[in-house]
């Protein structure tokens, strides 16, 4: 702890972003740069505490408290007061394989749990991240490492989302021979296609990863599904007889549909495959309108949570008439409830950048809370939608339901709808043909920090294995499905 007194002399301060309107006018990232004193000054702010909570990535009342994956957090903080980034990349780097990643999409529940956060705002942890990580790259201090030897063993990696980067990044260190495949036609999962570019961008930020693991020695395959069922795909037994072990991320693919009336009708699709198509036509520079496009149609998100985020603002960039977000979820409170301490995950009212810039542009906050759709209407192609208002209540099991309130349906004018309302767990073809276990979710069964299927190849990391989680978690699964199957391979292993 360089300054004892930071916290008491500098509050906290986060980088400032371009204002709505100006950013809308593009797909770049958005957030500005705090100048090294300014960062200085933050990592002054951390107290090294006694105990910190900020690395312990617990989970509390089911969601995370502290970082998931123990980033040393004290000693990074200190050590960007001290200017020393260098060393404090180094303490990254033992942690995390990618926090140019966590350090722009992580909701950084390790601020939810900073000690200072008790009665003043938390250190500004996730852009001290960033900002160490960017520091790196920038003074080329990322640079490829590929092992000093090679074990002979090989390895498939199924899914590149972050939890199959991870595993891939820890198991090639070891020295095996690691072969990422991915059906779509480039990699990174949902951090490549889900996640918009003005989040994380996807050339100079995801695909510079993936080249410095190539450059280590990562081999991905594209465009290859495994037991896809297709001509071109992989079989499950082939990638078994070729690989000593298999590391399935898949990710938790199947959206939450919405089978009301008028399902069916052209114009209702689901968010990821809008936002899919739209950094399809980003990459290739616009040249062509996404298959998918919100341009001049009144655009409603149904769900509240990142992934509508993310539909309200890519719906703005590509010039829609207007767009609404509806949750069935009561407004979360504006601050801690007595049920909901410190250092619990914080469960507060969050206004993201899309609310942010359809405020701007339409004059209030897009969100309707504790509503839902009954139907959709339209001849061939949505038109309107009949939306309701719902109460939770205790149904004869004593579990909450939503009870929908007579008299309160709404006609909203709907041209595009995109459906955000979470996922429903992995497909389940792959893992029926290896014959693996699941739970009751759906999930491929294999325990946390262990990720052993039934299976004795077959691993399991990522939210194929937790269900619908966060970029932080699946790097936390990737990087221990590597230490496992590392140790399974070599009867012992020195991954962390
Ligand atoms: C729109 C959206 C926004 C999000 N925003 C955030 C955020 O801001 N912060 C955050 O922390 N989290 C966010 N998340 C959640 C986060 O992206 C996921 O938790 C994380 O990507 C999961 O990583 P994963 O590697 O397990 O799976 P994924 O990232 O889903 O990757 C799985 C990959 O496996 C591939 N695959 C599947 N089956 C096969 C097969 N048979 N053969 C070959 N390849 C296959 C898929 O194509 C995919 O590329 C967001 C999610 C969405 C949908
Ligand atoms: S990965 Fe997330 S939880 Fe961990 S230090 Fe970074 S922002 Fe915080």
């Amino acid at each position: 702890m360089g300054k004892p007194t930071g916290f008491l002399e500098y509050m906290r301060e986060i980088p400032t972003d371009r204002p709505p309107l100006d950013r809308l006018r593009d797909w770049n990232e958005f957030h500005h740069k705090l100048d090294e004193e300014k960062l200085r000054r933050q990592g002054a702010r951390c107290m090294d505490c006694g105990v910190p909570f900020c690395h312990t990535g617990k989970l509390i009342s089911g969601m995370a408290a502290g970082c998931p994956v123990h980033n040393l957090i004290p000693e990074f903080n200190d050590l960007v007061f001290r200017g020393l980034w260098r060393e404090a990349y180094a303490r990254l780097d033992k942690t995390n394989n990618f926090p140019e990643f966590t350090g722009r999409v992580c909701p950084a529940p390790c601020e939810g749990s900073c000690v200072l956060g008790i009665n003043r705002p938390p250190v500004a942890i996730k852009n001290n991240e960033c900002s160490i990580s960017e520091r790196a790259w920038g003074e080329g201090w990322v640079v490829p490492r590929p092992p000093k030897f090679r074990t002979g063993k090989k390895v498939a990696v199924v899914g590149s989302g972050p939890a199959g980067l991870a595993a891939a990044a820890q198991l090639n260190r070891a020295g095996h021979a690691v072969t990422v495949f991915e059906r779509a036609d480039r990699p990174g999962g949902l951090l490549m296609y889900g996640i918009p570019n003005m989040k994380l961008d996807k050339r100079d930020v995801v695909l510079r990863r993936i080249r410095n693991m190539e450059a280590e020695g990562v081999t991905f395959v594209c465009n290859a599904e495994i037991g896809g069922g297709s001509v071109s795909d992989i079989e499950p037994d082939e990638l078994l007889a070729t690989h000593d072990a298999i590391v399935l991320c898949i990710g938790a693919t199947q959206p939450r549909d919405l089978p009301v009336e008028g399902r069916n009708l052209d114009g209702v699709h689901f968010a990821v495959d809008f936002l899919t198509e739209n950094t399809k036509a980003v990459l290739s520079g616009n040249k062509t309108a996404p298959a998918i496009s919100a341009a001049g149609k009144h655009v409603i998100v149904i769900g509240g949570g990142d992934t509508g985020t993310d539909c309200v603002g890519t719906s703005l960039r590509q010039g829609c008439a207007s767009v609404r977000q509806i949750e069935i979820m009561p407004e979360s409170p504006r601050a801690r409830q007595p049920g909901n301490p410190w250092p619990e995950w914080p469960k507060v009212l969050k206004t993201d950048y899309g609310q942010e810039e359809a405020a701007a542009r339409q004059g209030a906050d897009p969100r309707a809370y504790l509503t839902t759709v009954k139907k959709f209407i339209g001849e061939k192609s949505v038109r309107e939608l009949v939306a309701v208002e719902v109460k939770w209540e205790k149904n004869q099991n004593g579990q909450f339901i939503p009870r929908e309130q007579p008299g309160t349906e709404k006609t909203l004018k709907a041209d595009l709808v995109l459906l955000a309302m979470g996922f429903l767990g992995p497909e389940q073809s792959l893992p029926g043909q290896l014959k693996l276990e699941t739970d009751a979710r759906g999930n491929i069964k294999a325990a946390h920090e262990i990720h052993r299927t039934n299976h004795p190849k077959v691993f399991a990391a990522g939210d194929c294995r937790r269900g619908q989680s966060l970029v932080v978690w699946a790097i936390n699964e990737g990087r221990a499905a590597a230490r496992e199957c590392d140790r399974a391979l070599m009867g012992s292993t020195l991954l962390p």
